[in-house]
């Protein structure tokens, strides 16, 4: 997946702003924040979105919510609360087609969402 946005960060072939990483998962700053707190939780492997996933990949997919609780933790907004969002193919509002949890928080989010 050489053309990949987000494979390019993995393999640090471009910059970001890296708050956790692990084996499995790595999480930087969305270049575009939408709250105070605005990070990117992505898996190390290439996944077009959550639709792809399937049953063997349940164990990465807790990885990567757990690693949103890390990064909530991280940034100091674990106690106040936070908002995770996975925008899925068209309809769901995603533009970068490497699956990624969004970590939101430092502000009071709306309901529901646009
Ligand atoms: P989506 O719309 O696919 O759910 O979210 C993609 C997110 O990636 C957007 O919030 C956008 O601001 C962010 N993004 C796009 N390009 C870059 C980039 O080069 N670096 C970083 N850190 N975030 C990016
Ligand atoms: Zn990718």
């Amino acid at each position: 997946m050489s053309e990949c946005l987000f494979c390019k960060i993995v393999a640090r072939t471009i910059p970001a702003a890296l708050v956790y990483e692990d084996e499995q998962v790595v999480a930087f700053d969305d270049i575009n924040p939408q709250a105070p707190i605005h990070t990117l939780v992505i898996p190390r492997t290439h996944f077009a979105s959550m639709a792809e996933l399937q049953d063997a990949d349940v164990t990465l997919l807790g990885r990567l919510m757990l690693a949103g609780n890390k990064v909530a933790s991280l940034k100091g907004i674990a106690d106040a609360g936070y908002r995770f969002v996975v925008n899925t193919g068209i309809h769901g509002g995603q533009s970068v087609f490497h699956l990624h949890l969004h970590v939101l928080g430092g502000r009071h989010m709306g309901w529901p969402p646009g």
